[in-house]
C-alpha cells in the first residue's frame, strides 16, 4: 500500500511517543494515499475556504486540507496527541489545532475565530465511529455556516443515510440528514484502508447543505418527533404509532381521520412516508395539537 509521507511520519511519532492507540474513541487511522485524495477531491476545496477538521488524529488528511484549503481548525479530543499535531504543523500559521470534544465545545464560536476571514466554510473529517449520528445531527441542528460536510463513516451509517422510504435501511436519520441537505455517495473504503484495521467496512458521503430545508414545516422540533414516532415503532402502522408516542395510545380515530384528510392511508408503516409526507403530516399534527 502506497503511504504518503505523513503516514510513515506519524507512525514514527506515534512510536516515538510511544503511544498505545484508543479503540474506544475509534482511532483507525487512514492510511490510503487515494482515499485521502478522493476525500479532498468531494470537499471541493479552495483558498477561500476554511475547514473544520474533527478529529484529526495523526494529522495525515490535516496535511492535505492544509495544502488545499485558505485555513484548517482541527478540533481533537485525545490530549496525547495535541503537542504531535502542534509540532506536525508549526510551520503552517493557517492550521489551528485546538484540543476539545467536537460535541461539547461551542463550534460557532471556534468558527468565528479561527475561521473567520474564510467566505465559506466546511467540514471534513474521518469521524469516529461512536460518535457518528450526534455530531452529524450537531452540525446541522446548530445551523452552522457550513457550505459542505464530507465524512468518512461507517458504510452502513451511510447506507442508511442515503436510504429512501420502503427500505429497511430508511430510518429518522435519512429523513433528518436529507431535511438539510443533499447527500451523496462518494465512495467505499474497505477496513484494510485503516491502521489498526475496524470491524466494518467505511464509506465517504458528502453533504451539501440546503439554503433552506427540503420542506417548510410550521414546527420543526414537531416534525422531528413525528418522524421519530413513526419510525420508533416499525411494524405499527402510523396511526398506532402516532397515537402511542402523542396521545398516551389514544385519539386513533381522530388521527386516522387527519391523516386520510392529507391523503396518507392511516394504514402504512411510518418507514414507508416520503420527506415532503412526514412535512404534510408534522403540519397537521401542529393544527391538530393547538
Ligand atoms: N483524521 C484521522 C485520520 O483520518 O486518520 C483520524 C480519524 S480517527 C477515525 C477519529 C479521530 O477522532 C481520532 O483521532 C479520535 O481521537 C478523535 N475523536 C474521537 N472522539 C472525538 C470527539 N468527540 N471530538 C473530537 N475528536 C474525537
Amino acid at each position: 500500500m502506497k503511504q504518503s509521507p505523513i503516514v510513515a511520519r506519524t507512525r514514527q511519532l506515534l512510536a516515538d511517543h510511544n503511544l498505545s492507540l484508543k479503540k474506544s474513541l475509534g482511532q483507525h487511522f487512514l492510511v490510503d494515499q487515494r482515499v485521502l485524495e478522493r476525500i479532498i477531491e468531494a470537499a471541493e476545496l479552495d483558498s477561500s475556504t476554511g475547514v473544520l477538521e474533527i478529529g484529526p488524529g495523526m494529522g495525515a488528511l490535516t496535511e492535505r486540507l492544509a495544502d488545499r484549503a485558505g485555513a484548517v481548525l482541527a478540533v481533537e479530543i485525545d490530549d496525547r496527541l495535541i503537542p504531535i499535531l502542534r509540532e506536525l504543523f508549526s510551520d503552517r500559521p493557517h492550521v489551528t489545532v485546538v484540543h476539545g470534544d467536537a460535541l461539547k465545545v461551542d463550534l460557532r464560536e471556534l468558527i468565528k475565530r479561527h475561521l473567520g476571514s474564510a467566505r465559506r466554510f466546511s467540514v471534513v473529517a474521518n469521524l469516529p465511529y461512536y460518535v457518528t449520528s450526534p455530531i452529524l445531527m450537531r452540525l446541522l441542528e446548530e445551523r452552522l455556516p457550513l457550505d459542505r460536510i464530507v465524512v468518512m463513516i461507517q458504510k452502513e451509517v451511510a447506507e442508511r443515510i442515503l436510504a429512501g422510504p420502503g427500505t429497511k435501511e430508511y430510518g429518522s436519520l435519512s429523513v433528518a440528514v436529507r431535511y438539510f441537505a443533499e447527500v451523496s455517495w462518494i465512495c467505499g473504503v474497505p477496513r484494510n484502508c485503516f491502521v489498526p484495521r475496524p470491524q466494518v467496512d467505511s464509506a465517504v458521503i458528502r453533504l451539501r447543505l440546503r439554503r433552506e430545508p427540503a420542506v417548510s414545516v410550521r414546527n420543526e422540533a414537531l416534525f422531528f418527533r413525528a418522524v421519530r414516532a413513526a419510525f420508533a415503532q416499525r411494524r405499527k402502522t402510523l396511526a398506532n404509532a402516532l397515537s402511542a408516542a402523542f396521545f398516551g395510545g389514544k385519539r386513533k380515530e381522530e388521527l386516522g381521520n387527519l391523516l386520510t384528510d392529507i391523503g396518507i392511508d392511516p394504514g402504512r408503516r411510518g418507514e414507508t412516508l416520503t420527506l415532503e409526507e412526514f412535512g404534510r403530516l408534522a403540519d397537521a399534527l401542529d393544527r391538530m395539537i393547538e
